[in-house]
């Protein structure tokens, strides 16, 4: 079920204040979330979740996290000025390598970074960038299929991530004999699941593994990364994950492999961080009825891409209309010129004046974060509402300026002001 903490007033007033469209954030919800988790691990006195960058790429989000004991997995160059500038430093950050530009990583080391390397041939790279650290993560992938009881959670053989096991052990054979002391440990097997044995299974590959390579190395295994993938309800029917349960069963987990503990865990959560936290505010400004009842809004797929991009469900509410009955039916639709930029397909909703305010739910993680430019539509603004009650712009709205700002300098468009 969707997030239903805050009351429609709270973006009534939000969208007085501010043009729509926008994403409104709630600092408390993503600060009760890393309490949760901490709460869910604290057994594992190193734990440390490393938020995903990638899913809300926002400097005051970043912070708030920060105070709240968190740290940044970063994927990029970009990400990695992002954590730098926020105060992030050392082993409160990894940089998870991806067929990247091998620059990053002498960024990342400068930074003293934890790196997780993606492939065997990333070690290369690492030694001429920056240079290889006494602990490094390794990135594995199991192969074949990962499932829990009856479920296929994914398919590790048909991904691009992660080393296979013969290639875990060569990588480190090489990094032993070049200082290499300790590893960790990474995977991510499965994206948005809610199955709460995920973690716990993924745990257990991973701890076991770990084991074992630390008796045939004789390397210390200092953490296993259980990385991100623990969902969160976007449709009505589903229900949230227990973080509780989570931290609980890969406790069991834990104590069954390392009775004596002293080996970490690190969690990379994006979605389930922040996801529920979000909301794109937009406004109903047109109706058209063809073979279809479509209500046009003033946001699109470039506040918001995943309808578009993969059919993902995303709940919308009206504003002031909560209790009323779903007993019209809707494709909402955004303005680009690509038949898939519709937030809903066929949606039952109360019925949509022009001006009605429309919340799009669940983007918190990988909604801003995803935007573009296409149609020469411009990305909008993010708003925090505090823990105090106010209303913080933490991004603003782009503008034609900023649309020119990366094109070669022109006169024509310096005469309008727009370079
Ligand atoms: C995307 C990503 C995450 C976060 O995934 P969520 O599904 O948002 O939790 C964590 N780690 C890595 C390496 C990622 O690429």
């Amino acid at each position: 079920m969707p997030n239903f903490a805050l009351s429609d007033s709270i973006f009534q007033e939000a969208a007085r204040r501010f043009p729509t469209p926008f994403h409104l954030y709630d600092e408390n919800g993503i600060r009760e979330n890393a309490r949760k988790l901490n709460a869910a691990f604290s057994w594992c006195p190193s734990f440390r979740e490393h938020f995903a960058v990638k899913a809300l790429p926002n400097p005051a989000i970043l912070r708030i996290l920060k105070e709240e004991g968190c740290g940044l997995d970063c994927s990029s160059a970009t990400e990695l000025t992002l954590a730098r500038v926020c105060g992030f430093r050392g082993e409160e950050i990894i940089l998870s390598a991806n067929a990247m530009p091998p620059e990053e990583f002498t960024q990342a080391r400068a930074l003293g970074a934890i790196i997780n390397l993606d492939d065997i041939t990333d070690i290369d790279a690492l030694r001429t960038h920056g240079g290889i650290p006494e602990e490094v993560c390794l990135r594995y992938n199991p192969g074949g299929r990962f499932s829990i009881g009856n479920t296929i959670m994914g398919k590790p053989g048909e991904a691009k991530y992660g080393m296979t096991d013969a290639q875990l052990r060569a990588a480190l054979k090489t990094l032993s004999a070049e200082g290499v002391t300790a590893f960790g440990l990474h995977a991510f097997l499965s994206s948005n699941t809610t199955d709460e044995s995920y973690y716990p299974t993924l745990a257990e590959t991973l701890l076991r593994l770990g084991k074992t390579l630390e008796e045939e190395t004789g390397l210390r295994f200092s953490f296993a990364d259980l990385s991100g993938g623990i969902g969160i309800p976007y449709r009505p029917e589903e229900a949230a994950p227990d973080v509780m349960k989570i931290g609980e069963s890969v406790r069991r987990v834990y104590e069954k492999i390392f009775p004596q503990g002293g080996v970490g865990i690190r969690t990379e959560l994006g979605r389930w961080m922040t996801g529920p936290h979000g909301w794109l505010v937009t406004r109903a400004i047109h109706e058209k009825k063809i073979y279809r009842d479509y209500i046009g809004v003033d946001a699109s797929a470039v506040n918001l891409i995943r309808p578009a991009m993969y059919g993902a469900y995303h709940h919308i509410t009206v504003c002031g209309k909560r209790d009323l009955p779903a007993d019209h039916i809707y494709d909402v639709t955004g303005c680009l010129c690509e038949n898939n930029d519709k937030f809903a397909w066929e949606r039952p909703l109360p019925e949509i004046r022009i001006g009605d305010l429309l919340l799009i739910h669940d983007t918190g993680a990988h909604g801003s974060a995803m935007g573009y430019n296409y149609n020469g539509r411009l990305r909008g603004a993010e708003v925090l509402y505090t823990r105090d009650g106010e209303y913080r712009l933490i991004r603003r709205a782009e503008t034609d300026r900023d649309y020119f700002a990366t094109l070669d300098s022109d006169p024509a468009a310096a005469e309008l002001g727009l370079a």
